[in-house]
């Protein structure tokens, strides 16, 4: 009798220490799973991040090149200091030490931050459009040898395409949103 108690001792310890394996296994295996469950679904996220939402005014400009009508929107005077990003894509554009005042109705920038516009040649085949660099979106056009500034150019921007950020709000510059 002894023996065969001490048998099913055995038995049953093997059995316990079985099921805690078992219980180790399955918990360590759904917590991998777990893992590369999120790890999928943080990517997922980040493929299919979306540009801003344009109101119909500033698509009309960004996206199907139009252009705001002269003197009117919130830029085209402003002097204070700060920062103009992409409305679209959030990508710092101009600073606003290389703005100035051409008096012909729309923002006017002689510099833009570095590696932020580019330039191509209009669907006219006369002037040179201004795009984002990152979301492509169009801006404007760029003019040279005016003489309005010692730079000699002009990037002729629409307020639609752009967004202010003032250096002295606690606003901070939002993530620029880059689409693969
Ligand atoms: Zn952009």
């Amino acid at each position: 009798m002894r023996v065969i108690r001490s048998i099913r001792m055995k038995n049953t310890c093997m059995n316990v220490t079985m099921k805690k394996l078992i219980y180790c296994l399955v918990l360590s295996s759904s917590f991998l799973t777990y893992s590369c469950h999120s790890q999928t679904t943080h990517k997922a996220s980040n493929s299919t991040m979306e540009y801003n939402k344009l109101t119909p005014e500033e698509a009309y400009v960004i996206l199907n090149k139009g252009t705001d009508r002269p003197f009117t929107g919130d830029y085209y005077k402003l002097k204070a200091n700060g920062i103009y990003i992409c409305r679209q894509c959030n990508a710092p554009l101009y600073n606003s030490k290389d703005k100035f005042d051409s008096e012909c109705g729309w923002p006017s920038f002689d510099d833009e931050i570095k590696g932020a516009v580019t330039r191509v040649t209009d669907a006219d085949g006369r002037r040179t459009e201004i795009i984002c660099n990152n979301c492509k979106g169009h801006l404007g056009h760029v003019f040279l040898g005016e003489g309005f500034t010692s730079k000699q150019t002009r990037h002729c921007v629409n307020t639609s395409s752009l967004k202010f950020i003032a250096d002295d709000t606690s606003t901070k510059l939002p993530e620029v949103i880059i689409k693969k």
